[in-house]
C-alpha cells in the first residue's frame, strides 16, 4: 500500500498535534498530543481516538510539551503496547510532564464532583498522575541524528529544533531505493539566533513537510527581548507592585531567567526579590542543566561544568505549597514566575487572584495566548477573569513582550523551511489557528514556490 499520513490532531488549531504514518512498515504516531483550551476542542480528549491504540506500533514524539505528549497516557491506558520515542531530554521533561498532567486532570474530575458540575457520576480523570508515571517510564531516549530503525523500510531520525529542551523535528524515512520518501515533521520550531538554544537544524532531504504555524502570520517585536523586559520592569518597579509573569515551566521560565539574570548583572534593572513559584519549573531547571547535548557554544561549556547560567540568578525557588503562600507576605516589587503560561491552572492562579485587583501590578504574558484561555482574556483587556468561580476584578497591568515565544515567526519558519536541500511535492500547514495557517501556507506557495495545503482534522493523504 502507499503510504499515508491521517491528521488526528494539530489540524486548525495549535493543539492535539497527532500525525498518524501508516505504510506496510506498520502504524507510527508522530505526537500524541493533548487538546486544551476551547472546550470544543478538549471534548475531543475524551472521544474514542479513529485509530484502535491497540494497533499503533510506535509513537515518536517531537518534544515534552502537553499538547504534544499530554494524550500519551491516556493512549497507554486504552491499549497502546507499542514502543515510545523522544530525545533523551525530551524523556527525562516527560518524567514531570506527564504525571503533573495527570495531577491537573484529577484536579479538575475532584472539582466537578465537588460542584456537580459533570454530567458524568463521578467525573473520572482522563488519567491519573500514577498513568502519567507509567506512560513516562516507556519512553526511550535516543540521540539527535541518531537513525532509529523501527522496521525494515521504516526509520526515523530526531534534529535539533530549538524549541525547547529536547525539542526535534523528526524525519520519517518510508520504503527503500528508488521508492524511499521522506517526509519531515517540524513538531515546534524555535526561533533562530535565540540565546540559550542553537538553531534548527537543517531540514535537508524531505519529500513532504508538515510544518507547523503557530505565528504564520507575524514577526516577532524586531526590539530585543533583554530591551522590552527592561522597559515592563522599570514601569512595574516605578509603580512599586508585584510583577506576576504566568509562564511554562518548561523553557520560557528558564529564558526568562537567563535574560533576568543578565539583566542584573549587567546592571539594567536593581536586584529585585524574585520567586520561581513552580515545582515543575524548578525541576525543568535541573533537568536543563543536565543535558548539554542540547546546547551550543557558552551555554554547553557551562552546563558541562555544572556552571549554568540559569542558576547565578537570585532566584528563590519555592517547592512546598507553604513556600508559595509565603509569596502573598511580600510587599513591594517582587517579581513572580509561576504556570501554567496561558492561565489555565497551577499556581498563578492564586497569585492573580490576590494581586490583579491591584493597580499597582503588572501582569507580564510572554507567550502565546490560546483562544478561550485566561491568558487571552486579560491580554485582550479583560475587566474581570473567573477563578475559583469567582469573579476577580482586573486593574493590573497587562503588558505582552514578544519575541520570547519559544516559536519561530513566519520569517523563521519560511528560513527553515528553505534549508530543504530540494523542493518537496508539498508541505502540509499544521499547528496554528485558520488565520495563521493560511497565512504561512501563501508565503509558502509565494516566496518558495512549493505546492502548500493546510489539512482538517481527520484529513488523510497518500505519500506516493
Ligand atoms: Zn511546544
Amino acid at each position: 500500500m502507499a503510504p499515508t499520513v491521517e491528521f488526528l490532531g494539530g489540524a486548525g488549531t495549535v493543539t492535539g498535534s497527532k500525525f498518524l504514518v501508516e505504510s506496510d512498515g506498520g502504524k507510527l504516531l508522530v505526537d500524541c498530543g493533548l487538546y486544551q483550551g476551547l472546550k470544543a476542542l478538549r471534548l475531543r480528549n475524551w472521544e474514542r481516538l479513529p485509530v484502535d491504540p491497540a494497533s499503533i506500533d510506535w509513537v515518536v514524539l517531537t518534544h515534552g510539551h502537553i499538547d504534544h505528549t499530554g494524550y500519551l497516557p491516556r493512549l497507554v491506558k486504552d491499549g497502546f503496547k507499542g514502543q515510545i520515542y523522544a530525545t533523551r531530554a525530551t524523556a527525562d521533561l516527560l518524567k514531570i510532564l506527564l504525571p503533573d498532567s495527570g495531577h491537573l486532570q484529577e484536579e479538575e474530575a475532584a472539582y466537578h464532583n465537588k460542584r456537580g458540575t459533570s454530567k458524568h457520576r463521578p467525573a473520572r480523570p482522563l488519567y491519573t498522575a500514577e498513568e502519567g508515571v507509567e506512560a513516562a517510564g516507556l519512553v526511550k531516549g535516543i540521540a539527535y541524528r541518531e537513525r532509529l530503525d523501527l522496521a525494515p523500510g521504516l526509520g526515523v531520525t530526531f534534529k535539533r529544533a530549538g524549541h525547547i529542551l529536547g525539542s526535534a523535528t523528526v524525519t520519517v524515512e518510508i520504503g527503500t531505493g528508488g521508492d524511499r520518501r521522506r517526509v519531515v515533521f517540524s513538531g515546534d520550531l524555535g526561533r533562530y539566533g535565540a540565546p540559550m538554544l542553537p538553531d534548527p537544524m537543517p531540514i535537508e532531504d524531505a519529500d513532504y513537510v508538515v510544518v507547523e504555524s503557530t505565528y504564520g502570520d507575524r514577526r516577532h517585536d524586531p526590539d530585543p527581548i533583554p530591551q522590552q523586559l527592561e522597559r515592563v520592569i522599570a514601569g512595574a518597579i516605578a509603580r512599586g507592585g508585584a510583577i506576576i509573569v504566568p509562564a511554562f515551566a518548561i523553557g520560557r521560565t528558564q529564558e526568562l531567567m537567563y535574560h533576568l539574570s543578565g539583566l542584573e548583572k549587567a546592571g539594567r534593572l536593581p536586584r529585585l526579590p524574585a520567586y520561581v513559584d513552580s515545582p515543575m519549573a524548578i525541576e525543568a531547571t535541573e533537568i536543563y542543566c543536565a543535558h548539554p547535548e542540547d546546547f551550543e557554544g557558552d551555554m554547553r561549556t557551562m552546563t558541562m561544568t555544572r556552571n549554568c547560567p540559569l542558576h547565578c540568578g537570585e532566584f528563590r525557588l519555592a517547592r512546598s505549597p507553604d513556600e508559595s503562600r509565603a509569596i502573598n507576605e511580600v510587599k513591594g516589587p517582587v517579581l513572580i514566575i509561576s504556570a501554567s503560561g496561558m492561565v489555565t491552572g497551577g499556581r498563578v492562579l492564586h497569585h492573580l487572584r490576590q494581586r490583579l485587583p491591584d493597580p499597582r501590578t503588572t501582569v507580564l504574558l510572554v507567550g502565546y495566548q490560546a483562544i478561550g484561555t485566561r491568558g487571552r482574556s486579560l491580554q485582550e483587556g479583560a475587566k474581570a477573569v473567573r477563578i475559583f468561580g469567582g469573579e476577580v476584578p482586573v486593574r493590573a497591568h497587562v503588558e505582552t513582550v514578544h519575541g520570547l515565544s519559544a516559536h519561530a515567526d513566519a520569517d523563521g519558519l519560511l528560513r527553515w523551511l528553505g534549508t530543504a536541500a530540494r523542493r518537496p511535492a508539498r508541505a502540509f500547514v499544521v499547528h496554528g489557528d485558520a488565520g495563521p495557517a493560511e497565512a504561512l501556507a501563501g508565503k509558502i506557495r509565494g516566496a518558495l514556490g512549493w505546492e502548500a495545503i493546510v489539512p482538517a482534522y481527520r484529513d488523510r493523504v497518500t505519500i506516493d
